[in-house]
């Protein structure tokens, strides 16, 4: 495995990658979720690359950039078990050497529901950032996992407005044995906040196994279990289409949940059978 840093070395190392070309993006701190992608990865690509960029763009100025997770070595232990070749950590400066962009991602109106509404900067950040790696890199495909749902929905339709020329591949959420979805932040998590913290993937289990009675019962389930854990504060709980549009009366649907336990947010999702 190869490790760069600078944008130059990345440019000298690329020329030895052979396709197909995996890209696995994440900012580090890896965990069992990060391991699943790259092991699609090296599942479907002769070569995969993995990035670790903690994207100051996509934080908003009241969140946690500055206190990320930022593990280096033991990511780069993971990326070697998991058989990566190329692993990219650039500095801020590396991904934007002309400082903020001019031109960015705009997000349309998908860019402003659900995270998006409380996270306004956030997925112009995350598109932008996206849009980068994958001029940079030049994957055939590029893989995100369903724990960001609608991330994973907007990289998805930008490859296709923008014509970007990689597959978007989307990799279930890895959790832990007790349904918590693993992420990075849950190092936030006090042990009381832990325990509290269960009932967001407890409620869109619930809210799953209620899925006969309709979408009023979804919700109304899922709200019910979130409603007995006082420590976390609901953002939004929603029941949409796969693509994040209206949820349809019969067949696959996304319950979406956003909510803050102690001073972590914590966002996940399921698929529902309606
Ligand atoms: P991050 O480092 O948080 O930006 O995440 C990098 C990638 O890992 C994103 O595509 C995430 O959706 C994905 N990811 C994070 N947590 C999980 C998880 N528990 N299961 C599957 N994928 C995940």
């Amino acid at each position: 495995m190869k490790v760069v840093r600078s944008r130059a070395e990345f440019a000298a190392a690329r020329l030895t990658v052979v396709g197909p070309v995996g890209l696995v993006p994440t900012m580090g701190a890896l965990h069992a979720g990060h391991e699943a992608l790259l092991a699609a990865a090296r599942a479907d690509c002769t070569s995969v690359v993995a990035t670790v960029f903690v994207n100051p763009l996509q934080f908003g100025p009241s969140e946690d950039l500055a206190r990320y997770p930022r593990t280096l070595d033991a990511d780069l232990a993971m990326c070697e078990r998991a058989g990566v070749d190329l692993v990219w950590a650039p500095g801020v400066e590396d991904v934007y050497p002309l400082g903020d962009p001019l031109v960015t991602i705009s997000p349309g109106s998908l860019g402003s529901v659900l995270e998006g509404a409380v996270r306004p900067t956030h997925f112009a950040g995350v598109l932008t950032v996206v849009a980068k790696l994958i001029g940079l890199v030049r994957p055939d495909r590029a893989y995100f996992g369903q724990k960001d749902y609608q991330q994973l929905a907007l990289i998805r339709r930008m490859a296709q407005d923008l014509e970007l020329g990689a597959g978007i591949v989307g990799v279930p959420t890895v959790r832990e044995p007790d349904g918590l979805a693993l992420s990075s932040r849950n190092v936030y998590l006090s042990p009381d906040d832990r325990r509290e913290a269960l009932a967001i993937s407890s409620a869109l289990s619930a809210g799953r196994d209620a899925a006969r009675g309709g979408a009023s019962a979804v919700l109304a389930v899922a709200s019910a279990v979130l409603a007995d854990a006082p420590g976390v504060k609901v953002d939004y709980l929603e029941l949409r289409g796969p693509d994040l549009g209206p949820p349809p009366g019969h067949g696959p649907a996304r319950l979406l949940v956003a909510a803050r336990v102690g001073t972590t947010r914590l966002i996940d999702n399921v698929e529902v059978s309606l």
